[in-house]
C-alpha cells in the first residue's frame, strides 16, 4: 500500500525522442526531488520488466540511473552522478533497451567495471561489478551521455536496425 502512495509510474521516452540524445546534467545535491525521481524510476523499471533505467529515459535530463542487482541481492540500486573508474575484460552480450523497443543486438563492452556514485541518501559509494550487472551499469551510464546501444554496434548492423526502426516509426504515424 505504501508503495502505491509514494511511487508513480513514469512515461518511458522512446527513440527518436530528443531527450535521449542530450547529455544529462550532474546532480548538485541529492534532495527530495531526486529521491522521489529515483523511487519512481524503480517503479517504472519494474512495471516495464526492465533491469535498468536512466533518468533521460523518463524525460529528465539528470545523471541518475537505477539498476537491478541481478548478480547479487536482486534489489534495485540507485546511482547518482555515476562515474566509471576502471574497466576490465571484454564480453559480447545481446542487449535491448526500453527506449528502443523491439530491437536487440550483440554489443561488445568491458566485462568488469568499478563505479563511483552517490546513493539515494547522497552518500559516496564505490562498487565493483561484473557480468550482467556491469553491462547494465554501462548501458545506463551511456544514456546519461546521450548514447544508445545501437551506437555501439557495427555500421552495417546499425543501418539494418535503423531501417527497422524507421519503418516502425512510419507505421506508427
Ligand atoms: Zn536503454
Amino acid at each position: 500500500m505504501l508503495k502505491s502512495i509514494n511511487m508513480a509510474k513514469l512515461e518511458i521516452k522512446v527513440y527518436p525522442d530528443k531527450v535521449l540524445r542530450k547529455k544529462a546534467a550532474s546532480v548538485r545535491r541529492v534532495g527530495d526531488a531526486e529521491r522521489k525521481l529515483s523511487r519512481d524510476m524503480i517503479e517504472t523499471m519494474g512495471a516495464a520488466n526492465g533491469v535498468g533505467l536512466a533518468a533521460p529515459q523518463v524525460g529528465i535530463s539528470k545523471r541518475i540511473i537505477v539498476v537491478l542487482d541481478v548478480e547479487g541481492s536482486g534489489q534495485a540500486l540507485v546511482f547518482i552522478n555515476p562515474k566509471i573508474l576502471k574497466k576490465k575484460g571484454r564480453s559480447r552480450v545481446c542487449e535491448g533497451c526500453l527506449s528502443v523497443p523491439d530491437v536487440t543486438s550483440d554489443v561488445v563492452r568491458p566485462e568488469f567495471v568499478t563505479v563511483e556514485a552517490l546513493n539515494i541518501d547522497g552518500e559516496q559509494i564505490k562498487m565493483e561489478a561484473g557480468g550482467l550487472l556491469a553491462r547494465i551499469i554501462q548501458h545506463e551510464i551511456d544514456h546519461l551521455d546521450g548514447i544508445l546501444f545501437i551506437d555501439r554496434i557495427g555500421i552495417l548492423k546499425r543501418k539494418k536496425l535503423i531501417k527497422q526502426l524507421g519503418s516502425k516509426v512510419c507505421m506508427e504515424l
